[in-house]
């Protein structure tokens, strides 16, 4: 299994984010240097949905110049799942349009246990990525 790594307060702000846009899916992008994520932006979910998410592409345009002039790279893409398992959905799959991202899924069907996995998405292709964290 490929192996991503994450600062840990990043994961821990995946999962608050998660839990404060509950019943909506929330989203984000992940940032950092060589294969280790280091920060993170909250996007706005423009669909507000509950099981869909999408980035307004201003938004998205903002956070590819920042990501220019702080020299880092665009490592990952998370998004949560209120009440369903942190796996792709057929959309998430369909619409992965990122295929050197790490795609982060936040689960938070067991709120008193949110639980958030990691995956590459090439051609529709899901393959679990084993989530290494930084302290
Ligand atoms: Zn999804």
């Amino acid at each position: 299994m490929d192996v991503v790594s994450i600062k840990k307060e990043i994961l821990g702000a995946i999962i608050q984010h998660a839990s404060e846009d509950v019943p909506l899916e929330c989203c984000g992008l992940l940032m950092g240097q060589g294969n280790l994520i280091s920060d993170l932006r909250k996007m706005k979910n423009a669909l507000q949905s509950p099981i869909r998410y999408s980035m307004e592409p201003p938004a998205l345009l903002h956070f590819f110049k920042e990501l220019r002039s702080l020299q880092l790279i665009h490592l990952g893409i998370y998004h949560s799942h209120p009440s369903s398992e942190a796996y792709p959905s057929s959309i998430d799959k369909e619409q992965a349009y990122y295929p050197d991202c790490t795609y982060f899924i936040a689960s938070l069907r067991n709120p008193l246990s949110p639980s958030v996995r990691a995956f590459s998405i090439l051609n529709e292709t899901v393959q679990e990525k084993e989530i290494r964290i930084i302290d």
